[in-house]
């Protein structure tokens, strides 16, 4: 939104314009006005000795340039002097004058200066308030009957002249005030306006709408200069259209701030909407990050289960098909481990195999990975070790399941375990290293148990 000053400017141009053209038709009046006294100056010079000097002072002020009010005033009184002197004094015999001229009779001197006289007044176009003055200057001169009454109304001519001119420069001062109360108000509603933009999220409708009101109040204003008969009007108009603009700035205002208020309530509901949403989602995550947890691990020992396995495995199997790196699992199976349950009841087998479990845990490296496989069976995966170091640390666990202190009843209560060992190889899946190594643990049952075997 911006505030055109623009339109203030050319309406101000326009005004001038129009008092510049007023200004050239009294140059043409000051003109026609020096014609008249030239053409006095030629016809009545040598004619008369008490015209002379007036004569003289007369011809002296033509040589300047253009006349301001008191040459005018000069020249006006000059030509009242002159023509007072023509109508009053005797005329010279022609054997005194030193220049024989054709000398014209009084009643001519009265015509010609009368319709040179008339055709000024004429072409005068006055402010309205002069307006009467020049129709009633205009009646005399016609009606003047002689040479003195042609001079007082040469006089009273200049007097309107430098009235009219006074008049314009008066209109042009006022103008000029006017439009700097108006460039200054335009500033303060310009500053305002700027204020407004700055302290509120604006509605892009209540812009445009302010916008719009502005314009056309601009243009009223606008309309208003040119349209007003003088300055006071004018600066009375100017005021009522900045009020009527200031006013659309309140209403802009009021509105802006309605529609302030209702976003804030709808920002402060969304903002609570979204804290709500945001508690119920972190809630929600927490449940299911917690039940993915449950699901991929075996409560009754509190490790990994066949699940984490699972994905465990076919993160490993990924990343082995990128890379150099070995990959090897081991199954291992408790042996005997009915008759542990057959002889000593299911809660001494539970026990077992959380001991088991735990030492398993506590047993593998820090790169392995151990999970509870169904029943009493357990697979490790060993993440960057090929078959023989798996081999290795299987024997480890193998020697420590086997030294483990189980007692029942005060009897040491032997557990050993049989481990099958399998290493990935170019073409396999997790399933296919699994069965192969489900296979050699079979082997080491049948092999005598309490034993490891690669597959
Ligand atoms: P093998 O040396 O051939 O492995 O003999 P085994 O007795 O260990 O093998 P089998 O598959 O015959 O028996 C496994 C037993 O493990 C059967 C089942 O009752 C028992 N079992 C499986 N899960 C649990 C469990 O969670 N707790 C208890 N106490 N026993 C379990
Ligand atoms: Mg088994
Ligand atoms: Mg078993």
């Amino acid at each position: 939104m911006r505030l055109d000053n623009q339109l203030w400017e050319s309406k101000y141009r326009e005004a001038v314009d129009r008092l510049t053209r007023e200004e050239a038709q009294w140059r043409a009046v000051e003109s026609v006005l020096r014609q008249l006294v030239a053409s006095l100056t030629r016809a009545a010079h040598g004619a008369h000795d008490q015209v002379d000097p007036h004569i003289e002072r007369l011809s002296a002020a033509l040589t300047g340039g253009p006349a301001d009010a008191m040459v005018l005033e000069t020249l006006s009184n000059s030509l009242r002097d002159a023509l007072e002197g023509l109508a009053t004094r005797p005329l010279r015999s022609p054997e005194d004058r030193a220049i024989p001229i054709t000398r014209p009779q009084r009643g001519e001197y009265g015509s010609s200066v009368q319709s040179a006289m008339h055709r000024l007044v004429d072409r005068i176009v006055v402010q309205p308030k002069l307006a009467d003055r020049a129709n009633d200057l205009r009646r005399d001169v016609a009606d003047a009957g002689d040479l003195v009454g042609l001079a007082t109304c040469g006089d009273r001519l200049a007097d309107l002249v430098n009235e009219q001119r006074i008049g314009m420069q008066r209109e042009i001062d006022a103008l000029q005030a006017v439009l700097r109360h108006v460039a200054s108000r335009l500033d303060e509603l310009t500053q305002y306006m700027a204020r407004e933009l700055a302290d509120q999220s604006t509605g892009e409708a209540n812009g445009q709408a302010l916008d719009a009101s502005v314009a056309h109040e601009m243009r009223l204003l606008g309309e208003a200069v040119l349209e007003a008969e003088d300055a006071h009007e004018l600066r009375e108009r100017v005021n009522v259209g900045l009020e009527t603009i200031a006013a659309c700035f309140r209403d802009f205002r009021e509105r802006e701030g309605t529609r302030l208020t209702a976003y804030r309530d709808r920002a402060e509901k969304m903002r609570q909407r979204v804290e709500q949403l945001e508690t119920e989602r972190n809630a929600l995550q927490r449940s299911l990050e917690r039940e993915h947890e449950l699901a991929q691990t075996d409560t009754m020992i509190g490790m990994p289960n066949r699940l984490a396995y699972e994905k465990r495995i076919e993160a490993a199997y990924e990343s082995w098909l990128t890379t150099s790196r070995p990959l090897s699992i081991a199954a291992i199976d408790i042996d005997h481990f009915k008759s542990i349950n057959d002889t000593y009841g299911h809660t001494a087998g539970d026990a077992v195999l959380r001991v088991i479990g735990q030492a398993l845990l506590k047993h593998v490296r820090p790169v392995d990975f151990v999970a509870r496989y169904g029943g009493e069976e357990f697979i490790v995966i060993f993440d960057g070790a090929d078959e023989a170091e798996s081999l290795q640390v299987s024997e480890r666990l193998r020697g420590k399941i086997q030294h483990l202190a189980f007692h029942a009843s005060r009897q040491p209560v032997r557990v050993t375990a049989s481990i099958g060992v399998a290493q990935f190889r170019p073409g396999d899946s997790p399933q296919a290293v699994f069965e192969r190594a489900d296979l050699a643990l079979y082997t080491a049952k049948n092999g005598g148990r309490n034993r490891c075997v690669i597959g």
